[in-house]
């Protein structure tokens, strides 16, 4: 069948808004409040012809500062066990996190093919942070903007070269 594309990341790094923007529609909810959204989001999308699926693995996540490490680990789970490829998103303005460290060691255990994305780089200089990122073993980071729509075909091209 097509590929399955997981995006795994703590809360509030803009899993759903890269989801929305692959998918060219408003269907994950992004929000800035604390609160609930719906489950895990998952839909049919392609790129320059290569079918895949995509599933925002935060669907259920609290947008607080206290994150639940169960439900993280949850969205790793879930992502190692049913998804092709890895798109493991970070905050490139935030930097490296313990949480990160966490989701990192489970995706680098699990071998799974994946892309390590620093999103919130919305302007033409990289991350303050992007040396940072080295350490967790998981190769060279893609820098995005979601919410700029920066760098995003270059981020799918090195997708799809991993179906
Ligand atoms: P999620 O919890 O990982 O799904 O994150 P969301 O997609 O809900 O985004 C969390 C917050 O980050 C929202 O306020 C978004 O508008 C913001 N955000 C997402 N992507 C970017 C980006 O590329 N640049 C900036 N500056 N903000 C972003
Ligand atoms: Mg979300």
């Amino acid at each position: 069948g097509k590929p399955i594309v997981a995006i795994v990341g703590r809360p509030n790094v803009g899993k759903s808004t890269l989801f929305n923007k692959i998918s060219g529609k408003r269907i994950a909810i992004v929000e800035d409040r604390p609160g609930v959204t719906r489950d895990r989001i998952y839909i049919e999308t392609e790129w320059l012809s290569h079918q895949f699926h995509l599933i925002d693995t935060g669907g259920i996540e609290p947008k607080s500062k206290e994150i639940i490490p169960a439900q993280m680990k949850r969205q790793a789970e879930l992502a190692i066990e049913t998804a092709d490829v890895i798109i493991f998103l970070l905050d490139g303005r935030e930097g490296l996190t313990a949480n990160d460290r966490e989701i990192a060691s489970m995706l680098r255990k699990s071998g799974k093919p994946l892309l390590l994305v620093l999103n919130k780089v919305d302007n033409r200089e990289s991350s303050p942070f992007y040396y940072d990122f080295f350490e967790l073993g998981l190769g060279e980071p893609v820098e995005i903007s979601s919410a700029m729509g920066l760098n995003i075909g270059n981020l799918l091209d090195e997708m799809v070269a991993l179906f």
